[in-house]
C-alpha cells in the first residue's frame, strides 16, 4: 500500500477542515503518516490519530511552524524520506505551493498546485490560466507532490480519539534569516473563515459601500462575506475579503454573488462553488453565464427579503 505523507502546518487546539479534509483524502489514497510543524497538544494529535494516522514525524530541532519555507522545506523533505512516502498532500496557500515547489527540487519529483479532484491512478483536475482551462495532468517522476483546493473534497468523519507515535526526525535547518513573529489576517467579525466557509455572500461594485444587507444575510446563513476586487480596492471592505486570481480561492456549498459582474479574474477564485447564485439588476451581466440560480434585480431589495425569509425558518 502506497505511504501517504499530509503535510499539517499549523496545529491549533483542533483540526481544521481544511486538515480533515487532506487527511481523508489521504485515507482514500493510501496508510496516511503526517508531517507536524507546529506544537500541538494532546487533544490535537488525538484528532489526528482519529483519522486512522499511525505515524506523525516532527523534526527533532523542535517546531518548525515560524520559520519561513527554507526550514519546513528541509523538514518535510526528511519526512518523505524516512516515511518512504509514494504521495505528498499539502495545502493550497502561497506558502503552500512554494514549500511543495521546494520539496519537488529537492526529490527530483514532479508538483501539481490547484487540485480540485483527484482520480484512483493520480490523475489530478485543475484549473489554469485564471481559470479558462480545466486541465488533467498527473505525475510522472518521484514522489506524487499535490497541494489541494481546500473544500473540494469531502472531509469524513473522525473515528475514535487513538494517539500516533510520534517520530522525531534529524534535520538540520537552515538559520532563520526571517522568523513569523504573528499573523494577522485572522477573522475579526466572528464569522467562518473564507476558505472553510461553507457559505459566501460576496460582493461587488454594485454593492457601492453597503455590505449591511450581505453581513445580515451571511449571519442569517452561517456564512463570510467576501467581495470582488473592485469592492476591496474601493477600500469598502478589508483586502482579505477578496476573492479571484489576486485573491483568495474559495469552494464553499454555496457561494452568493451580489453586485459582481463575473469577470474571468473573479471566475478563477470562486467557479469550483458547489451552487452559485448571481443576483444582478443587468440580466445581461457574464456572472449569469455560471450561476446555477440567477436572479435579476437589485441587491439591496432582494438579499433583505431572503435574510427575512431564512430568519422566519
Ligand atoms: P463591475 O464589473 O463594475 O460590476 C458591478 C456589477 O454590479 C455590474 O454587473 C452591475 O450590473 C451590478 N450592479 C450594480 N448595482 C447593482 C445593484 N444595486 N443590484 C444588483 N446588481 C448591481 N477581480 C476580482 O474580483 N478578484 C480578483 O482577484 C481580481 N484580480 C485581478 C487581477 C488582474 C491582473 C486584473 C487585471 C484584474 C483583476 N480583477 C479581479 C478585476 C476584474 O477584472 C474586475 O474588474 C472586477 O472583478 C470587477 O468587479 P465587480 O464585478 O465588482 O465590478
Amino acid at each position: 500500500m502506497t505511504t501517504v505523507l499530509v503535510f499539517l502546518d499549523h496545529a491549533g487546539a483542533s483540526l481544521a477542515k481544511s486538515e480533515r479534509e487532506l487527511l481523508s483524502l489521504g485515507g482514500t489514497l493510501g496508510d496516511v503518516v503526517v508531517a507536524l510543524a507546529g506544537d500541538a497538544d494532546q487533544a490535537y494529535l488525538d484528532g489526528v490519530g482519529s483519522y486512522g494516522v499511525e505515524e506523525v514525524y516532527r523534526p527533532d530541532s523542535g517546531a518548525v511552524s515560524d520559520v519561513l519555507v527554507a526550514g519546513k522545506a528541509a523538514f518535510l523533505t526528511e519526512a518523505v524520506r524516512v516515511s518512504g512516502a509514494g504521495i505528498l498532500l499539502l495545502g493550497n496557500s502561497h506558502e503552500m505551493k512554494e514549500i511543495a515547489a521546494r520539496v519537488g527540487v529537492r526529490l527530483e519529483s514532479g508538483v501539481i498546485t490547484d487540485v480540485v479532484a483527484l482520480d484512483g491512478d493520480l490523475t489530478a483536475t485543475k484549473a489554469d490560466f485564471a481559470g479558462s482551462y480545466t486541465v488533467s495532468c498527473r505525475v510522472t517522476t518521484g514522489v506524487t507532490i499535490l497541494t489541494v483546493k481546500p473544500n473540494t473534497f469531502e472531509a469524513v468523519e473522525a473515528g475514535l480519539p487513538s494517539a500516533p507515535r510520534e517520530v522525531q526526525i534529524p534535520v538540520e535547518i537552515p538559520p532563520a534569516v526571517a522568523r513569523i513573529t504573528g499573523r494577522t489576517d485572522k477573522p475579526v467579525s466572528g464569522r467562518p473563515e473564507l476558505a472553510e466557509a461553507r457559505v459566501i455572500v460576496a460582493g461587488g461594485r454594485g454593492v457601492d459601500g453597503n455590505f449591511g444587507p450581505l453581513e445580515d444575510l451571511a449571519d442569517a446563513l452561517g456564512g463570510a462575506v467576501g467581495a470582488s476586487r473592485a469592492a476591496t480596492d474601493a477600500g469598502w471592505i478589508e483586502h482579505s475579503a477578496q476573492i479571484g486570481q489576486t485573491g483568495k480561492t474559495v469552494s464553499p456549498q454555496l457561494y452568493i454573488s451580489a453586485g459582481i459582474s463575473g469577470a474571468i479574474q473573479q471566475k478563477a477564485g470562486m467557479q469550483t462553488s458547489k451552487v452559485i447564485v448571481a443576483i444582478n439588476k443587468d440580466a445581461d451581466s457574464p456572472v449569469f453565464e455560471i450561476a446555477d440560480f440567477g436572479i435579476i434585480g437589485d441587491l439591496f431589495t432582494v438579499l433583505p427579503q431572503a435574510t427575512e425569509e431564512i430568519r422566519k425558518r
